[in-house]
């Protein structure tokens, strides 16, 4: 299938070709043509299969022909960084349609959100807290809401902003449509899905399992030697572009300080650092100034760069779906890209609940003439668990996912 076959106006079919699509990826296939006959839809779909411009399109066209006042489509993403993402792509994708887009999200000064929202657009991308600090300081009139999107739905309930969503829904027209996006639908983001849309479309690719692009392979290591080990595989395996995940800011900060004095070009990024800062760390990963990133997974959500080669989870996420979000920042679109899990004893669990949701056993690998430390007994599949109660350790979601 060509972008062709969609119709769009002709300013759309510009800006697709200068973002370089030539074939619309699966989610957009499927999308795109029940968004433009004005549905609501359900996507199912993790980021990196090309969901932003499964929505940004269709709203561009219809921001094509119609009136240019007031705040048309409302984006509502979890994080600042995928808010900027969903804004960047709407400048490209409509750059030739001279449509206005804001993005508004915390962390960075208020006022010039509210100025540029005071001096006019039609399409505002924004983290559910900001929005509604902004709607209280009446910088954006949420009356003339035709679309709204929610980008990551189950990401935004996991980090609290339900209430949000809900004061915010209260505020726009009845009368719209409503795009919900989530890379997996656990029942309470189907309650919320089945209290906000009408009648909708659902529309699925790879639901909840990672990429088919990443190959995925577990290092059995104890806590104590999970440094040596990572210096080992960024020394031999992972020499490409490196995302590295840890479980806390702390972690992801010392790390970082670590690797760099082990000769690294290394950045960290995580929630406590200033907005600066984390753009300052992700467009040097992006500009390749930085072979690593260092991250945790608030500060992860939506990074979109090209060609990450190796997502290396240096402590284990906490669920499945944290697994599927990780390991979706490599292997994107069609390239290939590799998920080395550090898995601890403890990880026993979620390593089974991972090679489920991959589909197939995962191998469990030992780099030749490493110093183990001789206390591990490093099997194929690790030793018991500590504790017994999947639910206790990972959670009432992660148990749910199994
Ligand atoms: P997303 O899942 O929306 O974060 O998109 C992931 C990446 O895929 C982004 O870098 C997009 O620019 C890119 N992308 C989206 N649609 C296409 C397409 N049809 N062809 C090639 N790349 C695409």
């Amino acid at each position: 299938m060509d972008f062709s076959e969609f119709a769009f106006h002709p300013r759309i079919a510009s800006g697709v070709q200068a973002a370089g699509y030539t074939h619309p990826t699966p989610i957009q296939e499927q999308a795109i043509p029940v968004v433009l006959e004005g549905r609501d839809v359900i996507g199912i779909a993790q980021t990196g299969t090309g969901k932003t411009a499964a929505f940004v399109l269709p709203i561009l066209q219809r921001l094509a022909d119609g009136k240019r006042s007031g705040v048309r489509a409302l984006v509502l993403a979890p994080t600042r960084e995928l808010a900027e993402q969903i804004h960047q792509a709407t400048q490209l994708l409509g750059r030739d349609l001279g449509v206005r887009s804001v993005a508004a999200y915390g962390g960075v000064k208020k006022r010039p959100q509210a100025s540029a929202l005071r001096r006019g657009a039609e399409v505002v991308i924004a983290c559910p807290g900001r929005l509604l600090d902004l709607y209280g300081d009446r910088a954006i009139d949420l009356s003339h809401v035709e679309v709204l999107v929610l980008d990551e739905a189950d990401r935004m309930c996991d980090m609290g902003f339900l209430p949000d969503i809900r004061r915010i829904l209260a505020l726009l027209p009845k009368a719209r449509q409503t795009l919900f996006f989530s890379a997996t639908m656990p029942p309470e983001i189907r309650r919320l899905a089945a209290s906000i849309l009408r009648d909708p479309v659902t529309v699925q690719v790879d639901a909840a399992a990672p990429a088919k692009t990443v190959s995925h392979a577990f290092y059995p290591i104890t806590e104590g030697r999970k440094r040596d080990l990572l210096l080992a595989l960024l020394r031999g395996p992972a020499t490409g572009r490196v995302l590295v995940f840890t479980r806390t800011k702390h972690r992801a900060q010392s790390l970082a300080s670590f690797l760099s004095k082990a000769g690294f070009n290394v950045a960290a990024i995580e929630g406590d650092m200033t907005q600066r800062d984390r753009q300052g760390a992700l467009d040097g990963f992006r500009a390749g100034r930085y072979a690593i990133l260092v991250a945790t997974d608030v500060a992860a959500r939506g990074i979109d760069v090209e060609d990450v080669t190796h997502v290396i989870n240096f402590d284990m996420p906490d669920s499945v779906d944290s697994y599927t979000h990780r390991v979706g920042r490599t292997g994107r679109i069609s390239k290939t890209g590799h998920a080395f899990s550090l898995s601890a004893p403890s990880d026993r669990l979620l390593r089974s609940w991972v090679e489920k949701a991959v589909g197939k056993p995962i191998e469990s690998r030992r780099i030749p003439g490493f110093d183990y430390g001789g206390a591990m007994t490093v099997s194929a599949r690790g030793p018991s668990p500590s504790s017994g109660s999947p639910t206790r350790r990972y959670g009432r979601r992660a148990y749910l996912r199994r």
